[in-house]
């Protein structure tokens, strides 16, 4: 426990701060309490002194021409309860003299008083509570003074001292030790954070805190750093399929232009036949360029994140879909594909006009490298109050259900395509997702074997059209 108390700053500073705050309001309370009780029995002993005196003065009478008690059976034992109820009680003549007095009178100081009221009097170290009245009905002036010790009263003052000086440091010290069992409960479940925290190494992310104490500020701490895990964890794991899937990408063509080459050297060849193999290797090479230009581009994409809406400008999407089927129809000519389109003419949208190039470009290969010969392509593109929409279809082979969900993958292929005639690296959809993500727009396919298939991209129209209509 010492150990932990040392260790544990935090537990350490909340107790802390914890009995400093008890200890003053404790402080405070006794304060209270004291000058309280004071109060109280001061307000007590100064009626009693002033009921008496009342009392007496109706039960004078005057003695050899002077007032005096009044001494009848009665009056005696009235005079006995005072004595021993600690009362003082003294007639006074106006120059001090003492007519006559009942109790200790001569233990209380003489002062001849001025006005009617209390007064404090000390007499070795004594001290008396004074209430001084004028004589009532007399033939001389005079003082009827009626005093008691304030001894009862401080020594009930300094017992509540005493036990009030006991009993503090004692609460105190139950008090910091309850203080760190709650702080020790409550800083529990931070324990356990910081021992996953500390399991997480730098190839695990599965550790989890799987809190399952109330939903409370720790909980939502432990809730949070699970969901954080989750994310790093989803995060690590794409990171490392895209590393394999890029070596592996990377391996083939080196493994192809290594074992071409060694085949080649393997004897002396033809001219013929080195520049058969130059061109193989050229092919590879291209190959192992386009994608590594391919990788370079994502990796690009998604450090511009930050910062790329205020990159946009405004492009006219049907002048760039047309100038791109310009640029597509030679290949489709060759192919004996057909390019039919269907284009609203100046659709405005907010984007980079590189890399809405790149979109299309690669859909419209796609369109024309998986449509055999004699096949048919339709660019469609349409604007709605909101968005522009193009839809890319074409005729072929379509595409199996299952592959659908995993196309814009990164090195995704349908399997009949991983044939390396089409020499793709399967980045060009990845990519295309990745630049219409960053566009706030949506890309989407639809396909069935041996049915048309269809590309469509969802882009936002440009921000003036969408405040002026809005
Ligand atoms: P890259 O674009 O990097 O040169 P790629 O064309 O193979 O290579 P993607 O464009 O990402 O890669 O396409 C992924 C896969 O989706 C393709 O390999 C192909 O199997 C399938 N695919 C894409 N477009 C079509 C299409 N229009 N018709 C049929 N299949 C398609
Ligand atoms: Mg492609």
């Amino acid at each position: 426990m010492l150990f932990r108390f040392s260790k544990s700053t935090i537990r350490a500073r909340l107790t802390g701060w914890y009995i400093i705050l008890l200890g003053c309001t404790l402080i405070l309370f006794a304060t209270y309490l004291y000058s309280q009780l004071e109060t109280s029995l001061l307000g007590q002993l100064d009626t009693a002194l002033k009921i008496t005196a009342s009392e007496i003065s109706t039960t004078l009478v005057e003695q050899n021409g002077h007032p005096a008690f009044k001494i009848t059976k009665d009056s005696e034992a009235m005079t006995h309860q005072l004595a021993n109820a600690g009362f003082a009680v003294r007639l006074l003549a106006p120059n001090g003299q003492i007519w006559d007095a009942i109790g200790h009178y001569q233990e209380v100081p003489l002062s001849i008083p001025r006005k009617p009221g209390y007064i404090n009097l000390t007499k070795y170290n004594k001290i008396w509570r004074v209430y001084s009245q004028p004589l009532p009905k007399s033939p001389k002036t005079g003082w009827l003074q009626i005093a008691q010790s304030l001894e009862p009263i401080s020594e009930a003052l300094e017992h509540l001292l005493t036990l009030m000086l006991f009993s503090c440091p004692l609460i105190l010290l139950i008090a910091a030790f309850g203080g760190l069992f709650l702080a020790e409960r409550a800083l529990r479940p931070i324990d356990r954070i910081i021992r996953t925290a500390q399991a997480i190494g730098p190839n695990d992310f599965t550790q989890r805190i799987a809190y399952r104490g109330p939903f409370d500020e720790v909980g939502r701490l432990a809730f949070t750093i699970d969901r954080m895990l989750d994310r790093l964890q989803a995060a690590f794991e794409h990171e490392r399929r895209f590393m394999a899937d890029a070596s592996h990408e990377l391996r083939t063509p080196l493994t192809v232009i290594k074992g071409r080459i060694g085949v080649t050297l393997s004897r002396s060849r033809t001219l013929e036949e080195y520049e058969n193999t130059l061109t193989d290797l050229q092919r590879e090479v291209d190959r192992l360029i386009r994608l590594s230009n391919g990788l370079l581009f994502l990796t690009r994409l998604e450090q511009s994140e930050l910062g790329y809406d205020a990159s946009l400008t405004n492009v006219d999407l049907s002048h760039l879909l047309e100038v791109l089927i310009e640029q597509i129809q030679l290949l489709a000519e060759v192919e004996n594909i057909t390019i039919v389109t269907n284009i609203d003419s100046c659709i405005w949208i907010v984007g980079n006009c590189d890399h809405l190039t790149s979109i299309f470009l690669n859909l419209l290969d796609n369109a024309i490298k998986y449509t055999p010969n004699g096949g048919q392509v339709t660019v469609k593109a349409q604007q709605d109050r909101l968005q522009a929409r193009i839809a890319v279809t074409n005729t072929g082979k379509g595409i199996e259900p299952e592959h659908l969900p995993h196309l814009f993958k990164r090195f995704y292929r349908v399997e009949s395509a991983r044939s390396r005639s089409t020499g793709g690296a399967g980045l060009g959809l990845a990519i295309a997702y990745e630049i219409v993500r960053l566009h706030h727009g949506t890309i989407s396919v639809t396909s069935q074997p041996h049915q048309l298939t269809t590309f469509t991209v969802c882009l936002p129209l440009e921000r003036l059209n969408l405040t002026l209509e809005a």
